[in-house]
């Protein structure tokens, strides 16, 4: 399914997303502090909570809600990511982190020396269009401080098993630097 950049917008000023915009708070479903199958090496996960999307079969339904999960401050994450100095990088993840692009934002801009990669349910050229737009500031922000993008919807036709850090084989994984330089999706292997 195609969505416009409009419908991008919408879906990013979701309700939830709204207890996100007080500077300085995030809303979770979770964290996860050495994965190594959220990307490349061993990473600290931040899981946004709130997803406008519902891909059918989404393995993360609990984390829809925009009202679920927990409100945090985000000095409070940075603390726990500084304090472990084997990370090779942080990963958001979702719920949609897009649905709290002012927050997610503010947190990867708090993390200057770290690796950021970011899953998102909207594709990057969804996002990049809508980052485009004069409404599309937050988007923008947010996806000027990610390094790999792993975008597009979860596809349970064509879920698998074999592609690395990804759910379904539509999904791609995007070196975000190239692709905002080029205005384009460029693709990255993992
Ligand atoms: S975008 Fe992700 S969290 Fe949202 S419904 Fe799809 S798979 Fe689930």
């Amino acid at each position: 399914m195609q969505i416009s950049a409009k419908q991008v917008g919408s879906a990013c000023r979701a309700e939830g997303a709204s207890a996100a915009r007080t500077p300085g708070v995030i809303r979770v479903s979770g964290l996860t502090k050495n994965s190594i199958v959220d990307g490349p090496g061993i990473r600290f996960v931040v899981f946004g909570q709130g997803c406008p999307l519902k891909c059918p079969d989404c393995h993360n339904p609990s984390t829809h809600d925009f009202f679920g999960g927990e409100l945090m401050d985000i000095s409070d994450i940075v603390a726990q990511i500084e304090s472990d100095p084997l990370l090779d990088g942080v990963t958001f993840s979702g719920g949609e982190p897009f649905a709290q692009a002012v927050a997610f934002a503010e947190l990867a801009a708090r993390l200057p020396h770290h690796h950021i990669m970011c899953y998102s349910g909207y594709t990057f050229d969804e996002l990049y269009s809508r980052s485009q737009s004069k409404q599309g500031d937050d988007i923008r922000a947010l996806l000027s401080r990610i390094d790999v993008l792993v975008d597009g919807r979860f596809d349970s036709v064509r879920k698998t098993y074999d592609a690395k850090f990804k759910g379904s084989t539509n999904q791609r994984a995007i070196d975000v630097k190239e692709s905002l330089q080029h205005g384009k999706a460029i693709e990255i292997s993992l």
